[in-house]
């Protein structure tokens, strides 16, 4: 029987023996833990024995999708990814949009669990018979966005890839993956889970398929959706134009920015690295996760100072917080500039960021020298 809002099935890998099995969702499951992070922690309490290294081939890699993904609702495409985590050795979860979500969901799987350590670099293919291991020696050493797109010449542009980079190869504890589509990338940067994959031997996750999800009552889906479409869009219109930078000058202005490594409140130059500021200089266009209304994410192009002419994303509220404030850094190019290089190396942004700001402090305090970190830093 179909399950409505599921797909019913989770999907067990193990990368050791290369055998994979697959579990039915149970309706008590559904119902008592909804999908998405309620499935993904179940499953790694139930998965991973207590007390073992996140990079032990025991711990396991968690994605999972929910009852709302891939049908109307706005912001649907969004998925979960969680591991025990390497940065802090206690579960992690983090969250991703693009258009992966979507097509994960299409495979008939609610959740796909990872777990072993393959014997050579390899990438998983998901479809809806199953799981297939294809080799990743030739990737392994790529950046994200190479990864995803060779995997997409390989299986066809309709395959969606969530790929790790060296960072997450060489076991980076806030190492970060990211899935690249052409209206919106998405990245899982939190927590270190890439380097989990990394330690697995696994280079990215493609997901292909055509499965429909079933509504319980798509009648009464379209009504609630029809009443808060207004709502919806009159709520984000802020988000909508700007993106997560509008949040910098209003958080600033509370006393909660954060700068000079969190030794004081508010940032002085916050303006120049606010939402509206970067928007109004740089913004080339906006980028959305599959059908979704809102298109909180943007593409810049930067028009001005050394890096002219760079063409990225737009840095999130907190990646301007890590590199910015918390740097000292008022620069909208370097911002991106180093917004991109993270996605491209698969680094999360934020623990990156403010590392680089606990090297400015050390630095000034004499705890570093300038010859321990190698290169000319500082605030
Ligand atoms: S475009 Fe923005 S608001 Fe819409 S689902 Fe993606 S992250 Fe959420």
């Amino acid at each position: 029987m179909t399950m409505r809002g599921y797909g019913g099935r989770i999907l067990h890998i193990d990368l050791t023996s290369g055998r994979s099995r697959v579990e039915p969702v149970s309706e008590a499951m559904a119902r008592s833990l909804l999908g998405g992070n309620g499935f993904a922690a179940r499953l790694l309490l139930d998965h991973v024995p207590p007390g073992i290294d996140a990079y032990d081939p025991a711990n396991a890699v968690a994605f999972a999708v929910g009852p709302i993904t891939d049908t109307a609702v706005p912001g649907n495409s969004r998925a979960c990814v969680a591991s025990k985590s390497p940065l802090t050795g206690l579960f992690f979860d983090s969250t991703f949009g693009g258009r992966f979500p979507a097509t994960m969901k299409r495979t008939g799987f609610d959740a796909i669990v990872i777990g072993g350590r393959a014997a050579e670099p390899v990438y998983l293919k998901v479809t809806e018979a199953g799981a297939e291991l294809e080799p990743a020696s030739s990737l392994w050493g790529q950046t994200t966005r190479d990864t995803v797109h060779a995997i997409q010449d390989a299986q066809g542009a309709d395959t969606d890839v969530m790929a790790i980079g060296p960072a997450g190869e060489r076991l980076v504890r806030f190492a970060a993956m990211g899935t690249y589509w052409k209206n919106r990338e998405g990245f899982a940067g939190r927590g270190g889970i890439a380097a989990v994959l990394g330690s697995k031997r696994v280079k990215a996750v493609a997901v292909a398929g055509a499965r429909k999800t079933e509504l319980a009552d798509a009648a009464l889906l379209k009504k609630l959706l029809d009443e808060r479409r207004e709502p919806l869009m009159t709520g984000t219109k802020a988000l909508a134009t700007y993106g997560t930078p509008f949040l910098v000058k209003p958080i600033n202005t509370l006393g909660a920015l954060g700068a000079y490594n969190l030794r004081q409140e508010t940032f002085a130059d916050a303006l120049a690295i606010s939402g509206e500021e970067m928007h109004a200089h740089h913004h080339a266009r906006d980028t959305t996760c599959l059908k979704c209304p809102v298109a909180c994410g943007k593409q810049y192009e930067i028009r001005d100072g050394e890096l002219q002419g760079l063409k990225a994303k737009m840095p999130e509220y907190e990646t301007i917080f890590a590199f910015g404030s918390m740097l000292g850094n008022a620069h909208a190019g370097s911002l991106t500039r180093a917004n991109d290089l993270c996605d491209l190396l698969g680094m999360d942004t934020i623990t990156m960021g403010v590392t680089l700001a606990l090297v400015c402090e050390a630095l000034e305090r004499g705890w570093l020298s300038e010859r321990e970190v190698g290169v000319p830093f500082g605030w």
